[in-house]
């Protein structure tokens, strides 16, 4: 259903997927540190596809969305639940 499941804007290639498709980056409101589906904040969204996630991270696309750094083990992180699918 649209109103469960809204679409997100993926800040790599600017296509818009439902929300359970994507990953949601988290900026903590209180700390600032950037969390994997986790907290409250300011989110950014990207698409679970491999060029995307190597665009994001290439050209720092969810830090500047985000205005904070995304740490390195997060992208490992990302890239590990893409190469287990
Ligand atoms: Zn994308």
């Amino acid at each position: 259903m649209v109103g469960r499941d809204p679409l997100r804007r993926c800040v790599a290639c600017r296509q818009l997927f439902p929300r359970s498709q994507m990953w949601r980056l988290v900026r903590q409101f209180d700390s600032h540190q950037v969390l994997l589906e986790e907290g409250m904040g300011r989110s950014a969204y990207l698409c679970r596809r491999p060029e995307c996630l190597q665009e994001a991270r290439r050209k720092q696309r969810l830090s500047k969305a985000l205005k904070a750094p995304v740490p390195e083990d997060l992208f490992q992180r990302l890239e590990v639940s893409l190469s287990s699918h």
